[in-house]
């Protein structure tokens, strides 16, 4: 679902625009206009919009702190975004150390105070009651705010992201200090919703409370996804090949011929997996591509052996891999199956998408039905809420 504009791209980050967030531009043109209207009606609209488009360029800047600290430890940034809330930046992997996870923390608010200081410097040099003075005055105060409301320490804020480096530094475990600063994060949330409805309650100010309870919730449903997908990132990654595989292959013996193995194949109906063997010792995945560039009236003569792809050239893993080398090579190389070789180098199982949420499904219990799974193995792609690809990817041993 990818609703947003984009709007550009800066140090090779693209940038995007939430649609939503014109109306908080909007409302903030609304907002400073009325605010200027002592210098004249069009000076004062003027400056709104220039105020905006000045408020818009601090979250910017606030983002790309995050994201050159990001760049600078060789991490990929996918997409800043700005939305109703603020902004985002897409970060491809966590950070290699709780020390490079904090830096890449505090980059925004520290970019945010930086320009706070700036601005108020820069406003000094104008007289107090002229225009630039108190634009200047007013953007440097909005980066003061946006650097300590981000400092609030729950997940998603910057401020969550200080406590989980923190924890991890303490507990030496990154699942741990996720889970510990998503809880955070939640609890502040159901407070903020808290305080949202007292504000509604006890003065007459609707429109702030409502906008207090709906940040809480926000903060909520983030602090709930990073808690469920560093659950799946912890799964993922002590969950080995051998517990998700299935051994849902046959054995044929490669010295059958093409014909038979025909015959075979065709009554057949749910398209299995074959693997052929001679002397005790698999020679490969037969191949029914390989088999129809064949001619028929060669299929009595040649053997399995002419069709069999070598166990060498096929896409394996070994039974003790993790879950995340798995799903990152079946991502990377966008296959549909891997196999499993035993240490002994036998096929020891095949594993697809299907095989990884079912096993998946079983540590978690999560609740996904034996229809959805079918569904995952027959179209080759996760469910959509379940987007292990990008969650393997993240994931760093
Ligand atoms: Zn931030």
């Amino acid at each position: 679902m990818q609703t947003n504009w984009k709007i550009g791209s800066l140090f090779g980050i693209p940038l995007f625009v939430d649609p939503l967030w014109f109306v908080i531009f909007g409302l903030a043109t609304l907002n400073f206009g009325f605010a200027y209207q002592q210098w004249g009606t069009s000076l004062a609209w003027g400056a709104a919009v220039v105020m905006s488009l000045l408020l818009f360029t601090s979250v910017l800047l606030h983002e790309l702190g995050h994201s050159l600290a990001a760049k600078s430890q060789g991490i990929q940034v996918n997409s800043i975004t700005l939305f109703l809330f603020g902004g985002i930046a897409a970060i491809e992997e966590e950070s290699k150390t709780p020390g490079k996870a904090f830096q890449v923390a505090i980059a925004g608010p520290l970019v945010s105070i930086g320009l706070f200081l700036l601005l108020r410097l820069i406003s000094s040099v104008f007289s107090d009651t002229s225009l630039v003075h108190v634009i200047l005055g007013d953007l440097g105060r909005i980066n003061l705010i946006l650097a300590l409301f981000n400092l609030i320490p729950g997940l998603p804020l910057d401020g969550g992201q200080v406590l989980k480096a923190a924890l991890w530094k303490v507990t030496g475990d990154r699942f741990q200090a996720v889970r510990g600063a998503a809880k955070a994060g939640q609890i502040l949330g159901y407070a903020a919703i808290g305080l949202g409805l007292a504000v509604d309650y006890f003065t007459s100010d609707l429109g702030t409370g409502i906008w207090i309870a709906l940040l809480g919730w926000f903060g909520i449903r983030n602090a709930t996804s990073y808690d469920r997908v560093t659950v799946l990132q912890e799964t993922i990654l002590k969950t080995k090949a051998s517990e998700a595989m299935t051994r849902d292959f046959r054995v044929v013996d490669a010295s059958h011929s093409l014909r038979a193995f025909a015959d075979l194949y065709l009554l057949d109906s749910n398209s299995q997996i074959y693997f052929a063997e001679s002397d005790g010792r698999y020679r490969g995945m037969v191949s029914v591509d390989n088999l129809r560039q064949i001619e028929r009236s060669e299929w009595e003569a040649q053997t399995l052996e002419a069709i069999v792809n070598p166990l060498s050239e096929i896409p394996t893993v070994e039974e003790n891999a993790t879950l995340v080398e798995v799903i990152n090579k079946l991502e990377n190389e966008k296959l549909l199956r891997v196999t499993v070789l035993s240490p002994a180098g036998a096929v020891a199982g095949l594993i697809d998408r299907g095989d990884i949420i079912q096993a998946l499904a079983k540590k978690l219990k999560l609740r996904i039905t034996d229809a959805d799974i079918k569904q995952v193995k027959q179209n080759g792609t996760y469910p959509p809420g379940l987007q292990l690809g990008v969650i393997a990817k993240s994931t760093t041993n």
